[in-house]
């Protein structure tokens, strides 16, 4: 690729590293550190920025940045090594891995932070340059619970079918499983004024968050019961006439399976399996069953369970019922997490998929994909092995790994018995901004380029595609792993399909590959982003101005209808019992962001949250002696890890509650349950059995 201008002289335009609200933000290159101001002219955040947002360019200069690649020596020690000898060893070790072991046995794992241009880039990596098909990525353990439901009954996975300034409009919203007013603050706005408009916000969390305290109603669901919650809920609309009749019998089909299922859940057996009041439930649905305009969103509290996808569908069902889903300032929709958890599922980089959300076992798909890469389709390997399956693979199956933005070790869950594996690799390549957990067990590390210094798109939780612009060049040796994957694509005799000017190219590539698909960004340009400050996909043509709104007259599934699925609630994989008496919850906090690997390297986000915390009811905390400020070990049957005890007035006296930035002896994911959701392979992050071990007080 050509080099890119040094930086730029005035404040660049451009968007927040981390979340998936995408805050669009300026950038002053110019200072050290840089300089980041809260974008007014941005519809999504208008210029508020959180506090991850505010100190975001504190980590472009930090003194942990990977300046040069690393390579590990003959005394097991990573050391500085130049960019020939670092690429050379990644691909001869593919090679000599692929020769003894087969195609397959190189893995790759990507992110749901990197642009749409690596995303897509990575997916082609593996499939043209590597030929393996164990390519899958970090949104596995974020959005893949919340996608397969969409796309089975709304035809489609998009986070939101509507803008988020739909949101204040909206008479009632039903919010599972998000604690917004931590994780996406400037998001916030729009239920405050929905709340100021006399919108009732009802919220489902198992903890009395930030958000929970804003709701007009907080139903302490007991973790895993989500599914019952949706079903006892339209048992009570069916049996008091509330659903829309002429919606779900003009715009659906498969009613009749769910009324009988719904039929079963009855109030007295709702309360009984999900700790929420029957007074409540009955409240709930009225509430739901007289709005004119609802919407009914989720994330990952009701997603990342082994019944994830049940859970959501449920939930669809609720929506669907209302006759609410497609209807003006109403509708489902799920909050995206990652930076580009979007676009990063989008563009070929899971297991199962190709550019434009097309499934790699589907004939017409492959032979599209395969005319755009220029290969023969049959070159073009099928399903791969999903994230957890992959890390489980590890040393067996899978004998070198190359990985890009993923500190899989501290977010894999059953995170211990992850890192063994991983020493029984012959190889492992990480590309990331700092020495990871992931990184230092690595053989070679490549020095990534950060946001600010790269160029490409990312698309946000409404579907909007926005532009990254580069403000300044990446310190010492870093490069983009756009530039990366050419290189080694030539490395590995496969240079010609890997040939771009720059990023842009390779969006237009992209967008080429997705003309057709679900998620059709042909229409999309980069001079159009910029003139419509970000483009709504589907976008099929260059004269469509892109589809802020969906559903509006049909489904994209065979019939154009939406479809209903008769969902029976299952057990959580691991209860509560006599040995771990107490379920465990994990989530994000305000300060920090996935595994920490940035967030806990800024002084400020540091003074907010320096460390790992067990939040728990001070009834539960009393009964073990424990006090605020105590450090605690939390045991399950996979692990231990040490916490500070955080008092919570109003959280379930059952759970704890634990954040996941960290790694080491402060793991949440050393305790974390590895069983996957059939269908999308989702772990069950959000609950599993726990106990309370030592405590210690400093005195
Ligand atoms: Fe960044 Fe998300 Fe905070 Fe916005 S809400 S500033 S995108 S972390």
């Amino acid at each position: 690729m050509k080099p890119l201008p040094i930086y730029k002289p005035e404040p660049v335009a451009t968007h927040c590293p981390y979340c998936a609200l995408q805050c669009g933000m300026t950038i002053d290159g110019r200072s050290a550190p840089p300089r980041v101001n809260g974008n007014e002219q941005f519809p999504v955040n208008q210029g508020s920025l959180c506090i991850k947002g505010w100190t975001s360019a504190e980590v472009l200069h930090h003194p942990d940045r990977l300046l040069k690649p690393l390579k590990r020596n003959a005394r097991g020690v990573l050391v500085p090594v130049n960019w020939d000898d670092a690429l050379e060893t990644i691909a001869s070790a593919c090679k000599s891995t692929q020769a003894k072991y087969g195609r397959d046995a190189v893995g790759v794992l990507g992110s749901g932070s990197l642009t749409n241009e690596k995303a897509y880039l990575l997916g082609k990596f593996a499939r043209v340059a590597l030929g393996t098909a164990n390519i899958d990525y970090n949104g596995r353990f974020c959005m893949s619970s919340a996608a397969a439901a969409s796309i089975k009954a709304l035809g489609l996975d998009r986070g939101l079918p509507f803008p988020v300034t739909d949101i204040p409009h909206a008479e009632v919203i039903l919010l599972v499983g998000s604690n917004i007013a931590e994780t996406m603050p400037p998001l916030m706005q729009y239920f405050e004024a929905q709340r100021a408009s006399d919108g009732q916000l009802i919220v489902v969390d198992p903890r009395q968050t930030p958000t929970a305290q804003a709701a007009t109603l907080h139903l302490k669901l007991i973790p895993g019961t989500d599914a019952v919650l949706a079903n006892g809920l339209l048992h009570l609309l069916i049996r008091d006439g509330l659903i829309d009749q002429a919606y779900i019998r003009e715009r659906t089909e498969g009613f009749a399976q769910v009324k009988g299922v719904a039929a079963t859940y009855w109030p007295e057996r709702v309360e009984r399996l999900t700790g929420i009041p029957e007074a409540q439930l009955l409240r709930t649905a009225s509430i739901l069953g007289h709005a004119r305009t609802a919407m009914i969103l989720t994330a990952r509290g009701s997603e990342q369970q082994a019944q994830g996808v049940n859970n959501t569908l449920a939930l669809i069902n609720l929506a669907l019922a209302l006759g609410q889903v497609g209807r003006p300032f109403s509708g489902f929709g799920t909050i995206t997490g990652q930076g580009n958890g979007q676009g990063g599922r989008e563009h070929g980089q899971k297991a199962d998929q190709l550019p434009g959300y097309r499934k790699v076992d589907d004939p017409v798909a492959r032979q599209h994909i395969a005319a755009v890469w220029g290969v023969d389709e049959a070159e073009i390997p099928g399903p791969g092995k999903s994230a957890y399956e992959l890390m489980n693979a590890l040393g067996s199956e899978i004998r070198a790994l190359l990985t890009f933005a993923f500190n899989f070790t501290v977010s894999a869950p059953d995170a211990k018995a992850v890192k063994e594996r991983i020493r029984k690799l012959d190889f492992l390549c990480v590309s990331d901004f700092f020495l990871s957990e992931t990184a230092q067990l690595a053989d070679v590390v490549l020095p990534a380029a950060q946001w600010a210094e790269e160029e490409g798109t990312m698309t946000n939780l409404e579907g909007r595609v926005i532009r990254r612009r580069r403000a300044l060049p990446p310190p010492g040796e870093a490069r983009s792993d756009l530039d990366v994957l050419c290189e080694l694509a030539a490395r590995l005799g496969r240079g010609r399909y890997f040939s771009y000017a720059n990023a842009e190219a390779v969006f237009q590539e992209l967008a080429r590959a997705t003309a057709g698909g679900v998620a059709d960004y042909s229409g999309i340009t980069y001079d159009k982003i910029d003139a419509l400050q970000g483009v709504y996909w589907p976008c099929p043509s260059e004269d469509h101005p892109g589809t802020p709104h969906l559903f509006r007259h049909s489904f994209p599934t065979p019939s154009g209808k939406a479809r209903f699925h008769a969902v029976r609630h299952l057990p959580v994989a691991e209860e509560p019992d006599v040995d771990y008496p107490y379920f465990l919850t994990t989530g994000r906090t305000l300060a920090h962001y996935q595994s920490g690997t940035q967030t806990r390297r800024v002084e400020k986000l540091q003074e907010l949250v320096a460390e790992a915390y067990a939040e728990m009811h001070s009834n539960l905390a009393q009964r073990h002696g424990l006090l605020e400020g105590d450090s605690v070990t939390l045991a399950t049957r996979r692990g231990r890890a040490k916490f500070r005890v955080k008092l919570s007035h109003g959280m379930r006296e059952d759970t704890i509650f634990t954040p996941f930035h960290w790694g080491g002896e402060n793991s949440a994911n050393a305790l974390t349950h590895a069983a996957l959701d059939p269908i999308s392979r989702m772990p069950e992050f959000k609950v599993c059995a726990v106990r309370i071990e030592n405590r210690y007080r400093e005195r």
